[in-house]
């Protein structure tokens, strides 16, 4: 059977003609890249905007009766630049009218269309220019990703209506980020959401690589933006990418590991911008570590509060966590994790979820819980320190604590999830650079 490779391209990859022009000679130059996955326009440079931040930008005016047609013009603008750049080169290019498609989604937005449906068509015009560019047949991802009434995934319709729908296809470009509810209206997914759209293409089509091609050559220890030039991660099992991904290393939607990870697809995150480095390959969860004692990575999220409760014999008293956690169902608030001892608890809640709720949930926990004692620390930050050889080598953790404690970073609060395979701390929103320079130089 031929080998076939999903290929998905993120938003810097597609931000100009130029960038279109690395696109389709990394896709030309392997034919087994037979499905591609592009996003929207990302950011050319650090003060430009992204498109679907401009589409939602369309949407919100509309609802506020305010005319979207300067933000539509940049939109505009932006598509036709990248069609008039790649018509000079490629004379095919001067057929496809990106114009017709344009005046129809500005008629649909000042016709109300669902910021769902107004978001996607950064994906959607992106596919039509790419699929022309390479003459690779378009397939609308509203046919292929379904989603049910609830708005979750369904994963097995999908998956059948991807093998059915491909098996006749030689290529195919299939615009990321969205798919279609029970009653045809599109529907996204979260922020970031195309890596999700190539794992499930990647599935779907029994893909043997699924490649994500971004403008960093590889998942790195670090964030970029903190760490000046982090080291490359050759490997990384799927479980510790899915740490990393969730804790704020947002290379790849953490949502993008489930539907590959099931098959044992491997994902290989490579850089368009420098296409020969090697890049990250994600494996499965049993590979082994090459290099004992070290980590794999380092990620975090900024502003927490937690709210820290003390109470003697809290370890002997019936249902006194069940009694917490229904004080913030009841106050529709999610937390992140409750680490715990004998006779401490802590709730760790991001403040997104707080608003105004946390006079009214410390008033509850006082009157309901009846703690000795309750603190509150806001203005958190939590890092995670992420190796899949951690619960077999010895002195990680104690080194952690000792590269914070050099660097005068106070640690607040201290989590080993039950995976083994990270720890957390909690430090003041202040300290958090600092608090990621000290742990990534702590183990170079
Ligand atoms: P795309 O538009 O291609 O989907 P994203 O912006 O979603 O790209 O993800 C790539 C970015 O993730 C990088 O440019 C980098 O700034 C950021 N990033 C955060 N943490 C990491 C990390 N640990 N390794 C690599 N990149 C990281
Ligand atoms: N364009 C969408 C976003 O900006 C989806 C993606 O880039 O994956 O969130
Ligand atoms: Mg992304």
């Amino acid at each position: 059977m031929e080998n076939i490779i999903v290929a998905k391209f993120g938003g810097s990859s597609l931000a100009d003609a130029h960038q279109f022009e690395k696109v389709k000679n990394i896709i030309e130059n392997n034919i087994q890249r037979k499905y591609i996955i592009p996003s929207a326009p990302g950011k050319r440079h650090s003060k430009d905007y992204k498109i679907t931040d401009l589409l939602y930008l369309c949407s919100t005016h509309v609802q506020q009766g305010i005319s979207f047609d300067d933000v539509f013009k940049i939109i505009s603008d932006r598509y036709k630049e990248i069609t008039t750049e790649l018509s000079k080169k490629y004379e095919h290019m001067s057929s496809l009218d990106i114009t017709k498609y344009l005046v129809k989604i500005k008629d649909d937005i000042e016709n109300g269309s669902s910021p769902d449906y107004t978001a996607s068509r950064g994906e959607y015009l992106n596919g039509i220019i790419l699929a022309n560019l390479l003459n690779y047949s378009f397939i609308d991802a509203s046919e292929l990703i379904f989603f049910d009434k609830y708005g979750r995934l369904n994963a097995e319709y999908t998956q059948k209506s991807i093998l059915e729908k491909l098996s006749s296809v030689k290529n195919a470009v299939i615009p990321g980020f969205y798919g279609s509810d029970p009653s045809g209206n599109i529907k996204t997914f979260s922020r970031g959401g195309s890596d999700i759209t190539g794992a499930l293409i990647a599935r779907g089509a029994n893909a043997n690589l699924y490649e994500n091609w971004t403008d960093v050559s590889g998942f790195l220890m670090a964030d970029p933006r903190i760490i000046k030039d982090p080291m490359p991660i050759e490997s990384i099992t799927y479980r510790e990418l899915r740490e990393l991904s969730y804790m704020g290393a947002t290379v790849l939607h953490e949502d993008s590991v489930f539907p590959v990870r099931e098959a044992g697809i491997p994902i290989n995150i490579k850089n368009t911008n420098s296409p020969n480095d090697q890049g990250t390959l994600i494996v499965g969860d049993t590979n082994p570590i090459h290099k004992d004692g070290n980590i794999t990575g380092i990620a975090g999220k900024k502003d927490f509060t937690v709210i820290a409760i003390e109470k003697n014999l809290m370890n002997t008293e019936l249902g006194f966590c069940r009694k917490l956690l229904s004080i913030l169902e009841s106050n529709n608030v999610v937390f992140e994790s409750m680490p715990a001892g004998i006779d401490t608890v802590s709730l760790v809640i991001p403040d997104s979820q707080l608003d105004d709720k946390l006079d009214t949930i410390i008033d509850e926990i006082n009157r309901q819980c009846k703690p000795d004692s309750l603190e509150i620390l806001p203005s958190m930050a939590l890092i995670a320190t992420v190796g899949r050889g951690m619960s077999k080598s010895k002195g990680i953790a104690a080194k952690v604590f000792e590269a914070l404690g050099k660097n005068n970073v106070n640690i607040r609060m201290i989590n080993q999830g039950s995976s083994e395979i990270n720890i957390i701390v909690g430090v003041e929103n202040n300290d958090f650079e600092k608090a990621i320079n000290s742990i990534y130089n702590a183990f170079l």
